[in-house]
């Protein structure tokens, strides 16, 4: 592992508010910050995470708020903080588009990569998804519709827009990916990417001159820098306006869903590449999900915001149940009624269990030995390497045979039973397997595991109310 880590997850777009979807990914990112955080010390990782606040989807959303972009997106940004906040998610840095230190560097960017000459001016004619704030293809259209947003009528614009030399770039780009320079993963959407790379690629328009609410393009103001465009380049602006970041470019991780991929494994690639920055090590592209097996969408009425989870599950039962539902990097199905049935059988039986039997028989005995568990000396390959290779379920269930091993020895004993120095001895030997559970679990239940941690640390142990009280 590098001595440095910095990851990142999609910085969200204003004209929505936090659900479930936004907050798998960002969960995702602050379990391996924080794994990260153990391993190679806090001021080592930086985790970035933000929201996108340009754009004419911002603009419009706005307006049928009567607000202007700003007030809108000063409003709706804190939501996304503080459901960070709710889920126990702590990023290093919140970043907002708005930011002028942002929009200062991303031009500077932008200017670089004229002077380089791989920007043209030319003009653009085609179906326009606003929804999407991206040019459709013919192709892309089903029954001339944007198959993601049937209710918006796509626009045809036609208009003089400046353009990347992306078709010459992604050769470029794709040398890289083969020479292993940065990899994308999981493997399948490698392959996916090298195919499509392969089959061709157009130049694409990265200005816009509909498009008011955004960063002027630095050599003619008529324009605003392509949202997109300019929303990619909030990675590499942090690092420079946040003092003492700029040792942590290049990115050692970016984090998404698997719909955005094409936008940061190929063009954010070619835009560093014109730009002469070094590039990410490595893009991971989740999958989707399903809720109870529907997609979530608002005419459907299943969008699950994290306050919802948390009102029933708890943060951690929350964090948990959003990790262990299926393996990261697939496609997968949250379905409500399974979320609960796990949560009482892992959480309220397992977990919970363990811990509420363990301190009743230890509680008033005096430990003698003092432990010493660090996170170093307990987390065994076998979890790091899952946590690592972000298989983040397998990590939970190398996690959860230790639970399963530490009630066994409970049960074998049957500690309710000693007495003195029998009992004082069984203690010793069942409290350090304890301890390495609560230590395991730091990066995904940190609440949970802190509590169980200062519950154990002795030399008197003392019952607590239950960690996760069984739900009906
Ligand atoms: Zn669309």
């Amino acid at each position: 592992m590098a001595k440095k880590f910095y990851i990142t997850t999609p910085i969200y777009y204003v004209n929505d508010v936090p659900h479930v979807g936004h907050a798998y990914t960002t969960l995702a990112a602050d379990v391996i910050a924080r794994y990260c955080r153990q391993k190679l010390s806090k001021e080592n990782v930086f985790f970035l995470t933000g929201t996108d606040e340009h754009g004419a989807n911002v603009a419009q959303a706005a307006a049928k708020h009567g607000k202007t972009p700003k007030e809108y997106a000063d409003e709706v940004s804190p939501r996304f903080q503080e459901a960070w906040k709710l889920l126990d998610i702590e990023p290093d840095y919140f970043i907002r588009t708005t930011d002028p230190r942002h929009k200062k560097i991303a031009q500077e960017v932008l200017q670089k990569i004229y002077d380089k000459g791989y920007i043209y001016s030319g003009d653009y004619e085609g179906w326009y998804c606003i929804g999407c704030e991206k040019f459709l293809t013919e192709s892309d259209l089903i029954d001339g519709k944007c198959p993601l947003h049937p209710t918006r009528e796509p626009v045809y614009q036609k208009e003089k827009n400046y353009f990347l030399k992306l078709k010459e770039l992604s050769q470029q780009v794709l040398k890289r990916i083969e020479q292993g320079e940065y990899h994308i993963l999981p493997e399948k959407r490698h392959n996916e990417i090298v195919t499509r790379v392969k089959q061709g690629v157009e130049d694409i328009s990265i200005s816009r001159a509909g498009v008011s609410w955004g960063i002027p393009v630095p050599w003619d103001k008529t324009q605003t820098i392509y949202v997109w465009v300019e929303a990619l380049f909030n990675y590499y602006t942090a690092t420079q306006f946040i003092e003492g970041k700029q040792k942590f470019w290049p990115p050692n991780l970016h984090l998404m869903a698997k719909d955005i991929l094409w936008f940061h494994s190929v063009i954010w690639q070619a835009l560093l590449i014109a730009a002469g920055l070094e590039l990410p090590k490595t893009i991971f592209a989740h999958g989707f999900f399903t809720i109870d097996g529907q997609k979530m969408s608002k005419s459907l009425g299943n969008v699950i915001s994290p306050e919802q989870l948390v009102n029933t599950y708890g943060v951690d039962g929350t964090r948990y149940l959003l990790l262990s539902a299926y393996q990261f990097g697939s496609d997968g199905d949250l379905s409500l009624a399974k979320f609960t049935e796990r949560y009482n059988a892992d959480l309220a039986n397992g977990l919970g269990n363990l811990i509420a039997r363990t301190a009743k028989v230890s509680s008033g005995v005096t430990l003698s030995k003092h432990l010493n568990i660090t996170f170093e000396n307990v987390s065994t390959d076998e979890y790091k390497k899952a946590l690592e290779q972000y298989r983040f379920q397998d990590a939970l269930a190398f996690i959860w045979e230790k639970i399963k091993f530490a009630d066994k020895l409970v049960d074998d004993n049957e500690p309710w039973k000693l007495k003195g120095k029998d009992l004082e001895e069984f203690i010793q030997r069942v409290i350090p397997h304890i301890q390495e559970i609560a230590t395991l679990l730091l990066p995904f239940l940190p609440q949970t595991a802190e509590k169980i941690l200062e519950q154990f640390k002795g030399p008197t142990i003392v019952s607590q109310p239950a960690l996760f009280p069984r739900i009906q």
